[in-house]
């Protein structure tokens, strides 16, 4: 292999295991692609195989933190985007209607459509989003690779850093609501039912079937479920 440089890293010598990695991988890619996984100690240089692979082909890593984000953006050159309350607002009229006691950010942006806004030009949290979608290396948290429709459509390789920890992150960000006349349009509950966070008291009372109960009972461990 040639001098890590050639590949985008920051250094001239590549660590041990670095071209060994590099070369399965990119191997894999050329041949159609698939699933592989780096069981590698710290230290030993993975951030810099991701690095070397935006060489060959797109790249988008997902971390779980976002000390890791920045390392990938600062060290290896990575275009980054963090979460929407990271970037102001710079919409007029948002901006005043706040009188100066609150500084909106993208996170209170009430456009459903956000290039609709007559400030989308210059909206910072546009800007960052449209960079990382185009650029080369694109680095972001797993939370919002999950959400994103835009990095979902990105081509090339998918690196879950630390991916011991993707199941995690992105299962934490997701939610289901379910108000109470859907639960009793659903499962056809008289309309005095009453749901407890327990299935067994819920069956006690006899006002949900058990098997209902039950059901509801589990939904609460894989979904974060807020009933009205
Ligand atoms: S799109 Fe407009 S309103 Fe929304 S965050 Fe950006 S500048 Fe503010």
């Amino acid at each position: 292999m040639k001098n890590p440089r050639f590949y985008g890293l920051p250094h001239a010598e590549f660590r041990p295991s670095q071209c060994d990695a590099i070369q399965k991988i990119s191997a894999l890619h050329e041949s159609g692609g698939g699933i592989i996984f780096v069981d590698s100690p710290v230290g030993t240089g993975k951030s810099g195989i991701a690095t070397a692979l935006g060489h060959f082909d797109t790249v988008t890593v997902m971390t779980s933190t976002l000390e890791l984000l920045a390392q990938y953006e600062k060290i290896y050159g990575f275009t980054a985007i963090r979460g929407r309350q990271w970037y102001p607002c710079v919409y007029n009229k948002k901006i005043d209607k706040w009188n100066g006691q609150y500084a909106p950010t993208a996170f209170d942006c009430h456009f459903s459509k956000m290039h609709e806004c007559p400030a989308a030009s210059e909206c910072p949290y546009l800007e960052a989003k449209y960079a990382v979608i185009g650029a080369r290396r694109s680095v972001m948290t797993y939370r919002y690779g999950a959400l994103s429709s835009s990095i979902a459509k990105r081509p090339g390789f998918l690196v879950f850093d630390e991916c011991d920890t993707a199941v995690r992150e992105i299962v934490a960000h997701a939610e289901t609501l379910i108000d109470n006349a859907e639960i009793h349009q659903l499962f056809n509950i008289p309309a005095h039912g009453v749901f407890k966070a327990n299935s067994q008291d819920c069956t006690k009372s006899g006002k949900i079937p058990a098997n209902v109960a039950n059901f509801l009972f589990c939904f609460l461990f894989v979904n974060s479920v807020a009933v009205e």
